[in-house]
């Protein structure tokens, strides 16, 4: 079990606990600390120098996982179990990433468009959250070596764009990793903190931070009031990066070779791809470079380089027009501008930057750094060792309703400032079902018996309609005083019903401390069993439509359908209460192949549309 430095008696941090800030990347992740010593915010490195893990997931035959710089030797030679990007996929339906599927050289799951992703690699399936949770074990498991003691307690950075959903599954896989989230923060806030930004009381400045990493590229337009940062507009390319500048120069030296790009081999597609991001970095210094790839000599020229890159830096130029007149402002608005992200190094690219807002820009620090050293500024003020910092009021434990099969759906996470407001949208399980219980509860663990039950209601009154078509929102709203006040509202009928409760009411502070070190010593358990019931669910959901849609076409299909089906649908009942995840999702997989071309012929779409919203 994990030892971790809360007092439980006086919930006091222990004196050498250390809170980390996290830069959970697209490309790479990596790890900051404030010094104990120089009180400077500075990157956690290696023996080697280096502070970058490259946010690659490997997994051998045996399901052993591997993760950095040695997972990314795999990205050739076996990508069907090599997992990039995953930080594309946190919080994601199939739906929303089936425009880049050709993307993805990995196994993601397409049968049902509108739950959230999983990946596939052998016969496991991976949810985009434990994908991050490796990442984050393994920055964790570095963090420990490199200071010599157990780290838990972190600051996690997400983009600004990021929803709700994309930043609980972030949470989710922290605490997966053993950590204990205390905040997730902006990227762009982090990296104005990084260079400080915002840390002067009445400190008043709009902020452009232009980020272009490895495959994406975000403007960010901040507003800082003393203290309080706000994103007055984000824009950006989810799809454009420093991949992109490799891929392009790999083209034009074959076609300065005269060399076909289909028809080259992969092992040489990766030579010159390494071979360019070397000559792209080299040029971010040097004049010219010149290697060899297989024998064939190739060189770039900086100039050579600029022209070939002019197209994208242009693209990055037309978002920061479009967010900056989102953000109704002119560029003599502007304060500061902040540089983040590796390919930022690329001169032209600054040299681009600030002639389009008139200033020179920030960056004395690594690009590739100064998110983490950010989120080790945000650490440090929450650990209240920066005392200029006010610190706001915050949601001690994290805030929900309970969902099928006893699971708890977060709307407003623990650390949120006060007020807060979130809102999600649920369904209807059975057809003609006029009511719903609503049932609030408080707490970290992903099972809400285990968590504290702060109100109960019912909708009711809700109009006869089939099972998943009725929408209700649920919204909470915890107000100045801390008051919680949890609404229903059946949006096609507008029929509501709301209750208020005080959350903290009776809860001491042993017991939020209490509550917190169960969520962490019991994280991977819990998460285990939240797969569980989550496919468990969604076999029952499946078995039942797929009832209903034998019953309603059963004349339509031939004999070897209605058999091949019967027999998928009696297997998947088989694994259901055998509870292992894997199987129940094997069995879904083979339930959906059977049926999936003849539902497609019959053009009904009760199967397609059976899953839409999650159900209470
Ligand atoms: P992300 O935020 O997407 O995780 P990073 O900020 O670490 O990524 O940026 C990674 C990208 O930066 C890669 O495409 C890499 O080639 C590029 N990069 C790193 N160093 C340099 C350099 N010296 N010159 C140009 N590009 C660089
Ligand atoms: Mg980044």
């Amino acid at each position: 079990m994990a030892k971790i430095g809360i007092n439980i008696a006086t919930g006091s941090l222990q004196q050498q606990e250390m809170i980390v800030g996290i830069d959970l990347g697209t490309t790479n992740s990596l790890v900051a600390i404030i010094h104990p010593e120089s009180k400077k915010p500075v990157v956690l490195k290696e023996f080697d120098g280096n502070a970058l893990v490259p946010s690659v997931i490997h997994f051998d035959d045996t399901g052993s996982v591997t993760v950095g710089d040695n997972a990314r030797e795999f990205l050739i030679t076996e990508p069907q179990n090599t997992i990039f990007s995953a930080k594309r996929l946190m919080g994601k339906s199939y739906n929303d990433v089936r425009e880049h599927a050709s993307y993805f050289t990995y196994k993601v799951i397409d049968d049902d468009k509108e739950s959230l992703v999983k990946v596939q690699v052998g016969t496991k399936f991976y949810s985009p959250i434990e994908l991050s949770s490796f990442i984050l074990k393994e920055l964790k498991s570095r963090a420990e070596h490199i200071l010599k003691t157990q780290v838990v307690k972190a600051v996690i950075t997400v983009p600004a764009y990021f929803n709700d959903a994309q930043r609980q599954a972030t949470r989710d896989a922290g605490k997966l990793a053993g950590l204990d989230v205390l905040r997730i923060v902006n990227e762009p806030t982090a990296a104005s903190l990084a260079y400080g930004l915002g840390l002067k009381k009445d400190d008043i400045k709009t902020v452009a931070v232009y980020d272009l990493g490895g495959g994406t590229f975000d403007i960010s337009i901040l507003r800082i009031t003393n203290g309080i940062f706000e994103v007055l507009s984000t824009n950006g390319d989810t799809y454009l990066g420093g991949d992109d500048f490799d891929r392009a120069i790999v083209d034009y030296w074959m076609s300065q070779l005269e060399l076909n790009k289909e028809s080259v081999d992969k092992k040489t597609t990766q030579v010159f791809r390494l071979l360019a991001e070397e000559a792209k970095k080299q040029l971010s210094s040097a004049d010219l470079f010149e290697g060899n790839a297989e024998g064939r000599p190739v060189s770039l020229s900086k100039k050579e380089l600029e022209e070939v890159l002019i197209p994208f830096v242009e693209r990055t130029i037309q978002c920061c027009k479009n967010a900056m007149s989102d953000a109704h402002l002119s560029i003599n608005d502007i304060d500061e501008i902040v540089m983040v992200g590796g390919s930022t190094r690329v001169p032209l690219v600054k040299r681009s930057v600030a002639s389009f807002f008139g200033k020179s820009v920030n960056d004395s620090l690594n690009p590739d750094e100064v998110v983490a050293l950010g989120a080790a500024v945000q650490a440090d003020i929450l650990a209240g060792n920066n005392k200029d910092f006010l610190l706001l009021d915050i949601t001690p434990l994290s805030l929900g309703i309970e969902t099928m099969g006893g699971l708890m759906d977060v709307l407003i996470p623990r650390n949120s400032k006060i007020p807060s407001k979130a809102g999600r949208q649920y369904t209807t399980q059975r057809d003609g079902q006029s009511g719903m219980r609503i049932s609030v509860f408080q707490g970290e663990r992903d099972l809400v018996k285990d968590n504290r039950k702060l109100a109960e209601f019912n909708l009711t009154g809700i109009p006869a309609m089939p099972a998943g078509l009725a929408k209700v929102e649920i919204s909470f709203l915890v107000n100045a005083d801390g008051i919680l006040v949890v609404k229903a509202k059946e949006l096609r009928s507008g029929v509501e019903q709301s209750v208020e409760v005080k959350p903290q009411y009776g809860l001491t502070d042993e017991q939020v401390e209490k509550m917190l070190l169960d969520s962490i010593t019991h994280a991977k358990d819990d998460m285990r069993t939240r797969a569980l019931v989550e496919s468990q669910t969604e076999a029952k959901i499946l078995l039942d439509t797929t009832q209903q849609f034998l019953e309603k076409n059963t004349s339509f299909l031939s004999a070897e359908e209605l058999a091949a089906t019967q027999h998928a649908m009696n297997s998947l009942q088989n694994t259901i209460p055998a509870g292992n995840k894997d199987e129940i999702q094997t069995a879904i997989e083979k339930l959906n192949e059977i049926s999936r071309p003849y539902a497609e012929r019959l053009m009904d779409h009760a199967i397609s549309t059976a899953m839409k919203g999650k159900k209470v």
